[in-house]
Order: C-alpha cells, then sequence, then structure tokens
C-alpha cells in the first residue's frame, strides 16, 4: 500500500527516484500478478522478475553481483522451485551479474543449473568486454566515480541463442522473446501474451534514455523507438522496466511507451533532416532541441543521460566521426593549437584569465575551450590549473545529467590536484 502512494507520487513527479531507491534498499517483491514477481533493491541495478511454473522459476535477469545474494534472497521467501531458466534481457553486468549466486545454488542443492537464454549478441558482447576490460574498468569508474574499479568480465554466457523472437513454453507458461536495438545491440524484452504482462529490460527505465553516452559503443535511437512501438502495439496492462517501478493499467503503460517513442523519433527526424541538408555537426548540435514537455515528464527526465549526447550518436550512426569541420580532419596536436592561440592571447595567462571571466558570466562552454587551451600551453602552471578547476566546476553546476557531470567531474578533480600538486 505504502508502495502504490509512492507510486503515485513518482508518477506525479512529486517524489524523487532517490526516495523510491531508499524505499526498496532492503529488497522489495511487487506482485505483478498471479505467480509473478519483480524483486528491486535500487534503482541503479537492474530489476529481477521471477516466473513460478510446473516445471520451476523462470527468472528474468539476475541483478549486480553485489546486490545478487538479496535479490535472490527475496525471490526464495516467495518461492523455493529449481530455477528452470534465466533470460538476460541484455548483457550488461547489473542484469548478468547475479548469475554466480543462482549457479552456486543450484550446485549446493543438487539441482541442475539453469539454462540461460539470451539474443546471439549477448555472448559477443561479452566476449567485447574480455578484450576492453582495461577500458571499460575506466570509463565506469569515472561514470559512477568508482576510485580504482575493475570491471568484472567472466559471468556464465547464454546456452541458448535467438535472433529476432523466440517463442517458448515453459511449465505452462507462455514466453515471447523479441529482439530490439536500443541502449544495447543485444536487447531482448518478453511478452507474456496471456497474462498481457511485458517485462521491457532497459528499454524502459523511468529516465531519458540512455540513448548517448560519451563513452560507450554506439546506441541505436532509431531502434529503440520502434522497439517501443512494437511493445505498443501488443497492448500490454503491466509494464516491468528494466530500472524502476512496475507501472500497472494499459493506459499508463501505453503512455510511457508512446512518449518514449515520440522523444526518440523527434531526436532522429531532426538530426536526420540537418544531415540530410549537409549541416555541420556543429549545426546540428545547435539545431536539435528535444521537446521540452515530454522531457519534464517523472520518467524522461535526463538525469542520467543527455539529450546532445543522443544527438552525437544518431551523428556518429549515420554520418561516422568526422564532425565536417575541415581543421578536425587531420587537425594539429593540442599542444600546438594551445601554444599558437597563448602567444597570440599574449600568454596562456590571459587566456586563463578570459575562461574564468566567461565562467562567472555564465559562458560555461566557451570558458572551458579557454581554460583548456590555457592548460595545454602550460600545463606545470598550478595557478592556470586553479582556473581551470574553477571552470570545470561551473560547468558541473550547469549539467543536469549524471553522466555529464561525471566525466567533467573526471577533469575537474585532474585540475584540482595539479593546481596544488
Ligand atoms: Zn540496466
Amino acid at each position: 500500500m505504502e508502495q502504490d502512494q509512492l507510486f503515485e507520487r513518482l508518477w506525479s513527479g512529486a517524489a524523487p527516484m532517490e526516495e523510491w531507491t531508499q524505499a526498496v534498499s532492503n529488497g522489495a517483491t511487487t506482485t505483478v500478478a498471479d505467480n509473478i514477481i519483480t524483486v528491486h533493491s535500487t534503482y541503479f541495478c537492474g530489476s529481477v522478475t521471477a516466473i513460478r511454473t510446473s516445471a520451476g522459476l523462470v527468472l528474468i535477469d539476475t541483478a549486480n553481483a553485489a546486490l545478487a545474494a538479496q535479490t535472490f534472497a527475496a525471490v526464495r521467501r516467495w518461492d523455493d522451485s529449481p530455477v528452470h531458466t534465466v533470460i538476460y534481457t541484455h548483457g550488461h553486468i547489473d542484469h548478468t551479474g547475479g548469475i554466480q549466486v543462482i549457479d552456486e545454488e543450484a550446485d549446493a542443492r543438487g539441482f541442475a543449473r539453469p539454462r540461460i537464454i539470451a539474443h546471439r549478441d549477448v555472448r559477443r558482447r561479452m566476449e567485447r568486454y574480455k578484450t576492453t576490460q582495461g577500458f571499460n574498468s575506466i570509463v565506469q569508474g569515472q561514470q559512477f566515480n568508482y576510485p580504482d574499479y575493475t570491471y568484472p568480465v567472466g559471468q556464465r554466457q547464454p546456452d541458448e541463442v535467438y535472433d529476432d523472437t523466440l517463442s517458448l513454453i515453459i511449465g505452462g507458461e507462455r514466453l515471447e522473446l523479441f529482439h530490439g536495438r536500443g541502449e544495447t545491440d543485444d536487447a531482448t524484452f518478453v511478452w507474456l501474451p496471456e497474462r498481457r504482462v511485458l517485462a521491457s529490460g532497459d528499454f524502459v527505465i523511468w529516465m531519458f534514455p540512455n540513448a548517448g553516452n560519451p563513452r560507450k559503443v554506439q546506441r541505436y535511437a532509431a531502434e529503440w523507438a520502434a522497439t517501443l512501438r512494437r511493445m505498443q502495439a501488443l497492448q500490454p496492462e503491466v509494464l516491468i522496466p528494466g530500472h524502476g517501478p512496475v507501472i500497472f493499467g494499459a493506459a499508463r503503460v501505453r503512455q510511457v511507451l508512446d512518449d518514449g517513442a515520440t522523444l526518440l523519433e523527434s531526436l532522429v527526424a531532426q538530426t536526420l533532416a540537418l544531415m540530410n541538408r549537409g549541416c555541420t555537426l556543429d549545426e546540428v548540435l545547435r539545431g536539435v532541441s528535444a521537446p521540452a514537455e515530454l522531457l519534464a515528464k517523472p520518467y524522461l527526465q535526463p538525469k542520467y543521460d543527455d539529450p546532445e549526447f543522443v544527438v552525437r550518436a544518431i551523428w556518429q550512426l549515420y554520418g561516422g566521426w568526422f564532425d565536417g569541420d575541415p581543421a578536425h580532419l587531420k587537425p594539429a596536436t593540442a599542444a600546438e593549437l594551445a601554444a599558437e592561440l597563448a602567444a597570440l592571447a599574449g600568454g596562456a595567462g590571459r587566456l586563463a584569465e578570459r575562461a574564468a571571466a566567461l565562467a562567472e558570466d555564465g559562458q560555461t562552454r566557451l570558458a572551458a575551450h579557454l581554460a583548456e587551451f590555457a592548460a595545454d600551453a602550460a600545463p606545470g602552471d598550478k595557478a592556470i590549473q586553479a582556473t581551470r578547476a574553477m571552470v570545470l566546476e561551473r560547468c558541473m553546476e550547469r549539467e543536469t545529467s549524471l553522466m555529464g557531470r561525471a566525466f567533467l567531474g573526471v577533469y575537474q578533480r585532474d585540475a584540482k590536484a595539479r593546481s596544488a600538486g
């Protein structure tokens, strides 16, 4: 009951998601339908859904390694039968990382380990994580501010994979799996047609779609929207998002799917229209604007990713990395360019001074360029690093997205350390 009241406050925008995360932190169970529950422990970890069948449990996702034991214990309080099948909605570690806990329990109790089903590209993703583990450790550490983070690899891979759709009957329960590309290329959503329940994976995350992450592989905004439309056509009555609370009621579910699709379709259409006219990336970034009324919805606020980052990802998908500025095709080194500009300005200190003035005036984008030029022209200058730290702090204050703040924060801390060092 309490949960329901909190849901209404989330839905109306009166309560922030932090309040929900606090409320579910001990492992909260939502009854989705007869014989179906979803377990949450925080917004930041993927939800886990358990379906009771006559053949055993079907789990949709496994949580991350840190929360798996708590999450699985909540499932076990509800049902004690063997886990028959695990479906990975995609290969991100907050959805696959709990498999070890499930396997260990099966081993200890003498059950067969569950079969894992996922889209074919989950295997490819898991292999890629091995070859890019150093990079992923750095990026993940930056994005979530975990110092000395090591990206975990080696989760058990799917036993069975599919390509576009897969129909299953497990212990009398019908499940239909659909592949789509969105945040990842390997994503699955699960449809229970007899119950009209849809588990979306991270196609729905109670947040502006994570379709533009600056330091991750390509995201797919147009296909994300198309997948939301595909979900809408099924007319679900219950929606289990990858993150955040379960949404009940056909009208609300339709609204969430429709709004998310409309927002992404708008960004894609605007970006492509400008690209088709021959605009540069700079012109595209200034020319596209996300519909404000959609960004204001409690389930679409850009607190994690940023619409501008999504525009860049759309550009990259259709147009590659070149931004249309001839100087950027084969650029000079950053140090050479900075030295030239510093000499023209009358020294690196002049660039830093102007950066500080612009930052104080609220022109943080411009200020960041000048501060970086100043620092590149005089890398050992502590006063310039102090100015750079101040400028980046002003930049961070203006950011609404966690990612934007996190990446700026990496360089802000670097500047601060170098100003004192
Ligand atoms: Zn996730």
